[in-house]
């Protein structure tokens, strides 16, 4: 074949990087106006649909973790009638459609729109992640570097999506908002079917063997079985990990705005531009991060990926005990608001966390679900972040009838406790991966079928 790979990676991988960028700034722009669209009034110069607060954030959360619930028939389909890859391409067609249908100002268009978008993600998300992993080979070390560069396309999308469709959407008009979503996802699906001869080898329908006509049952192996296991337990790291960190778009920006001073230099910041914080901080640290977990691996220590999200978890964790100084900071300051410098520490230790944890998640899973159960389990795996999101939106809830110092301080122990309990148990827990988790290009391992 030509030449074909890119600065050391098959040229898929730019492919999917491209496609994804485009799709999670779709899906992060509409979101971000989402709920400002249905509460603003009937009546305003740029018309909303005039919800009360509490049924929008009620659409929010159901939205937000239907897409993700929607990655298990996402799988499913992929693994048992069409392959990933051309559940991706047909999620895409629905993500396009449904992002234009939001751009008519009718109430039919507005949930035939959310509709098709829910599923759309559903379609494209857990497969076109799976497709990333079957670019690599058992055991490729570049596998986890090819993880963290699509993580940061997706989060390129998630940082310039809430600025560029937000400012449009709020300031011009909401429909064109939803409509330049769109045009993103548009320019993702056309980078995807014009980038098709770069995935030949990739995302491609399996078969299941067929005996006399009759459906032959493939048993899992004993080996296929203990990694299912551990697999099935790291989704509970995942929801631990996510059920904190998504307190950003509730809680702890609520708290930004309420209980922090958001001034430097005379200038206010907006509240919600913290929300963009995280993913630029992903963009920058993306590398270095992965960079150091390297040099950690190379120094012969402990570099397993469940190592890696033990750890991720505490620093994560000990963002959340800055956040409880911030508040008791807050509490007894004269205007009742903490330095806004806390803030800037406290996404910056999420990120590391994230980092250690969300694209190597990915990664882990590639390396060992079953190839018949590949995209199911990533499916999985977004509907476990979903419930992580459901979990972040109670304890915010739960916020209301105490303190958040309270909730920030529990989630810091609570955490803490957790990855340490998880780095305790690495040892045992990696015995049940059978190798698939080692990275070394000179030791590949044995594939086992
Ligand atoms: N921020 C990441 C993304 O949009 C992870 C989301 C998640 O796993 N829930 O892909």
């Amino acid at each position: 074949m030509p030449n074909q790979t890119l600065w050391g990676h098959p040229k898929g991988l730019y492919i999917l990087f491209f496609t994804e960028l485009w799709e999670r700034f779709s899906y992060y722009g509409m979101r971000a106006i989402l709920v400002l669209y249905v509460t603003a009034k009937t009546t305003a110069l740029n018309p909303g649909m005039g919800w009360n607060n509490v049924s929008a954030l009620e659409l929010y959360g159901w939205y937000t973790m239907m897409v993700y619930v929607m990655s298990v028939p996402g799988g499913l389909l992929a693994d048992r009638f069409l392959g990933q890859k051309k559940t991706v391409l047909l999620g895409g067609f629905l993500l396009c459609i449904g992002h234009f249908i939001l751009a008519f100002d009718t109430l039919w268009a507005f949930y035939t729109g959310i509709v098709l978008i829910i599923l759309g993600v559903g379609g494209l998300k857990p497969n076109i992640s799976t497709m990333v992993g079957g670019l690599y080979k058992s055991g490729d070390v570049k596998r986890d570097t090819a993880f963290t560069i699509f993580y940061i396309g997706i989060n390129i999308g998630a940082f310039t999506a809430p600025l560029i469709v937000g400012y449009v959407g709020e300031e011009i008009n909401w429909h064109y908002g939803f409509g330049l979503a769109g045009i993103g996802m548009a320019i993702g699906q056309i980078v995807y079917m014009f980038g098709q001869k770069y995935l030949k080898t990739v995302g491609n329908f399996v078969p299941v063997i067929k005996e006399n006509g009759i459906r032959k049952k493939v048993k899992l192996t004993s080996i296929e079985k203990d990694r299912m296991l551990v697999l099935i337990l790291s989704f509970i790291i995942v929801i631990v990990f996510w059920g904190a960190y998504e307190q950003a778009g509730g809680l702890m920006n609520l708290f930004a705005r309420d209980k922090i001073d958001r001034s430097i230099m005379g200038f206010v910041i907006p509240a919600s531009y913290f929300q963009a914080l995280p993913a630029f901080y992903v963009i920058l640290f993306g590398m270095p991060i992965a960079y150091l977990w390297t040099q950690w691996r190379k120094m012969g220590k402990e570099s397993s990926s469940l190592f890696k999200m033990g750890i991720g978890t505490i620093i994560m964790g000990f963002g959340f005990l800055l956040l409880a100084k911030a508040a008791s900071n807050a509490s007894i300051s004269f205007d009742g608001k903490a330095s806004v410098y806390w803030l800037f520490a406290v996404y910056l230790l999420h990120v590391i966390g994230e980092l250690s944890i969300s694209p190597v998640a990915l990664s882990f899973i590639t390396k060992l679900a079953p190839v018949k159960y590949a995209s199911l389990m990533m499916g999985i795996y977004f509907m476990v972040t979903g419930l992580g999101n459901k979990l972040a939106g109670m304890l915010g809830e739960a916020a209301q009838n105490t303190s958040e110092k309270t909730i920030f301080i529990s989630v810091f122990i609570f955490c803490v406790a957790f990855g340490l309990v998880l780095v305790l148990f690495v040892k045992k827990l990696k015995k049940l991966t059978h190798g698939a988790d080692v990275d070394s290009n000179t030791n590949p391992i044995v594939e086992i079928s």
